[in-house]
């Protein structure tokens, strides 16, 4: 694919790297590439950023037909840019761009475009320990046009945000609040798909345990409100009894990278691990049982959250004392080693930039 890059004029201060926080700076340049019906994806571009100007009619504001995507670039000790098994996300896009009817992306296309973008900002990956440079793939609907239909013009566009260690005060246990009357996702809808309309539905959840005091909620699922779903934006692992369960992929959460790591590092370590469904009864009757080793959060933002507590209707259960779990450690280590270059990437999960 060729793309055409128009470098900035004007390139802009960079932000102190110690307070970078998450989402809150961009970088010089972004990519874009428009689809037309009939003609396919076109003019693949990379040009300085600025803001799109659309239609107030168009499809994506008024019935939601976007993607998005979430991964990031690491700088290692030597110097190198690494990216974290962005072949993932990429498969990952186009199985959301089935069910939301957006064109399907050639993946080797998007990866170019992934890896030139970032190679025009290298010097926007940050350099202290813990940051990294989150990459945000996203496809919105530009049909000017207020029919429900699948629009027939979109655009591919990716933006790049420095951001801070999600970790500055430490690998502290979060408290989790599990949220029984709203619900996120069903099988049949977009869970499984990385869209907006999920985190839309995801708010006021998130809202409510946060008036309690609490970071996220733990979701369950849509129709029994018994089983486990997953966490805000993270995939959900409990260890009982030595063993580690994880929420099966039915079809309504997210199929994380950072938990398909997780699962194969802790099988490859000789770990159990099973995918199954578990219900929120069977993690409090083995908290009553003191069974409940660890629980923790998988995904991009924060590798491995350990959870600390949980609330679910009122009856609050400490885990592991609050405290980090082995299990959660060793996995932040080993992923976030391999992500920054530290240790061997046994696995030939990074690819440099
Ligand atoms: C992105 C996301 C995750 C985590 O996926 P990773 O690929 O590990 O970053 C988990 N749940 C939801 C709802 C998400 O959007």
């Amino acid at each position: 694919m060729k793309i055409t890059v128009t470098r900035t004029a004007a390139p802009k201060v960079k932000p102190d790297y110690t307070k970078l926080g998450f989402g809150k700076y961009f970088t010089d340049h972004m990519f874009i590439m428009d689809y037309t019906e009939g003609q396919g994806w076109h003019d693949a571009r990379i040009e300085p950023y600025h803001d799109l100007s659309l239609s107030p009619a168009a499809m994506v504001f008024h019935y939601a037909q976007e993607m998005f995507e979430g991964l990031k670039a690491y700088r290692t000790a030597d110097g190198r840019t690494l990216l974290f098994r962005p072949q993932k996300n990429i498969e990952r896009m186009n199985n959301t761009n089935r069910r939301l009817c957006i064109p399907q992306i050639d993946p080797d296309d998007a990866l170019q475009a992934i890896v030139e973008l970032v190679r025009t900002d290298i010097d926007w990956v940050p350099t202290e320990k813990g940051t990294s440079l989150y990459i945000r793939p996203f496809i919105i609907a530009t049909d000017p046009f207020l029919g429900v239909h699948p629009s027939k013009t979109y655009k591919f566009i990716i933006i790049l945000s420095p951001v801070g260690s999600y970790y500055a005060a430490g690998l502290n246990p979060v408290k989790i609040c599990v949220e029984d009357e709203y619900v996120r996702a069903v099988k049949g809808g977009m869970g499984f798909a990385k869209t907006g309309g999920n985190y839309a539905a995801s708010l006021i959840g998130q809202q409510k345990a946060e008036e309690m005091g609490y970071a996220q909620v733990l979701w369950l699922d849509g129709i029994e409100h018994k089983y486990i779903d997953e966490v805000g934006a993270m995939n959900v692992f409990f260890v009982i009894d030595g063993e580690v369960i994880t929420p099966s992929l039915e079809g309504n959460i997210l199929p994380g990278v950072t938990r398909a790591s997780a699962i194969d590092y802790l099988k490859s370590a000789g770990y159990k691990v099973t995918e199954r469904r578990i219900s929120i009864d069977e993690v409090y009757a083995a908290a009553d049982a003191g069974k409940l080793d660890e629980v923790f959060g998988t995904g991009t933002a924060a590798v491995i959250s350990p959870v600390g507590e949980l609330n679910w209707d009122g009856r609050v259960i400490v885990i592991n004392n609050g405290e980090i779990g082995k299990i959660s450690h060793l996995l932040y280590d080993e992923i976030t080693g391999i992500q920054w270059g530290e240790k061997p990437d046994t696995f030939g999960w990074t690819l440099e930039v």
